[in-house]
């Protein structure tokens, strides 16, 4: 089978494997389809990677195999690949969240083979029942940042009484403008990229800043009577953006807080963050990935409000092609770039 792996700095290649054979309690799934996300560039430009990886951990697919004792899945079952492995026996595996697993946590593409490849091997735990009017792209896309957004915009619960600033527009930001706007919400997208700004405008966005070409804070305001946004989803990971977020946000608002910029995030300086949030009572979320079960809410929720997660797609490759597809979302010019198999 075909899988491809990062040979150095900004270098890939699509390399042949052996097929996967499933051991116990492992199934194998035939990809249909594979997206880029923000972190294949993390790892294109990453210096220290293992170049015996298969990349991807966003993916979709049927099961071809299972091994012995695996009762969750069978062959020919559509799935989505949940792209956290876990012991699945830790407190927090118990309780559907993964991605805090503290016993034996893994992610795809990382120490496990990815799923940009003909074929993957996984837990069967990692397989997310895919119904036949969900697409194998949107699939893909609830595994991971689809998730992640979902997750973060059901702490701030918006509704149409609120106004949401939605700080950063790549996938997760896009994502976040459908579901605030899907839930009633006034959306306010900020972005530098004028591309990005046009397809959040697209997807639901009232508004958009170009902080390249405005001040956000006051154009925030402007937007607001003054009061500032009473929801803030902060999704670019810039230190700039977080501080934004808090100076603008409204008194007693909500803001919840899920990009994060490798590193440099964990190094902001708190004070004026402090400052802002016990003078004006906010309530501050953080929001990592999503528990499993989310997957069955977002289902229902895109069906319900009739959201098409594909309308964030600006581009569709072969596999053949992944490295162009790779090169090209680099630029940061694109929406959600998948490859379809
Ligand atoms: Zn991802
Ligand atoms: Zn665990």
């Amino acid at each position: 089978m075909r899988g491809l792996v990062f040979t150095g700095v900004e270098k890939m290649e699509i390399r042949q494997f052996p097929d996967p054979k499933p051991g116990a309690g492992q199934v194998v799934v035939d990809i249909k389809c594979t997206s880029l996300c923000g972190s294949d560039l993390h790892n294109l430009h990453n210096p220290n990677l293992n170049h015996e990886i298969i990349m991807g951990h966003e993916g979709a697919g049927i099961v071809s195999e299972v091994g012995v004792g695996v009762t969750l899945v069978k062959p020919g079952d559509r799935v989505a690949l949940y792209h956290v492995v876990s012991c699945g026996k830790c407190k927090y595996c118990m309780a559907g969240y993964a991605q805090f697993c503290t016993e034996d946590r893994r992610a795809l593409a990382g120490i496990e083979h990815g799923t940009d490849a003909d074929k993957i091997i996984v837990k069967e735990a990692n397989c997310l029942p895919l119904p036949d009017d969900i697409s194998f792209a949107v699939g893909a896309f609830i595994g991971c940042f689809a998730g992640t957004s979902f997750s973060a915009m059901k702490k701030l619960q918006p509704s149409g009484m609120n106004t949401v600033a939605v700080f950063g527009l790549g996938p997760v930001g896009l994502c976040g403008v459908q579901y605030a706007h899907a839930a009633g919400a006034r959306v306010i997208g900020i972005d530098g990229i004028p591309e990005r700004l046009e397809l959040a405008k697209k997807l639901g966005a009232d508004e958009v800043i170009d902080f390249k070409n405005e001040n956000t804070a006051e154009t925030l305001k402007k937007l607001t009577g003054g009061r500032g946004p009473d929801l803030v989803y902060e999704s670019s990971g810039s230190m700039v953006a977080q501080k934004d977020a808090i100076n603008v946000c409204a008194v007693q608002g909500k803001i919840c807080m899920v990009g994060f910029n490798g590193p440099m995030s964990a190094k902001a300086d708190s004070a004026p963050m402090l400052y802002g949030l016990i003078g004006k009572e906010l309530t501050l979320y953080g929001s990592s990935i999503m528990p499993r079960q989310y997957h069955y809410e977002i289902i229902d929720f895109i069906r319900a409000k009739k959201i098409d997660l594909e309308k964030m797609i600006t581009h569709r490759f072969p596999f053949e092609k992944i490295e162009e597809a790779m090169r090209l979302f680099d630029t940061g010019k694109t929406g959600k770039v998948v490859i379809d198999l």
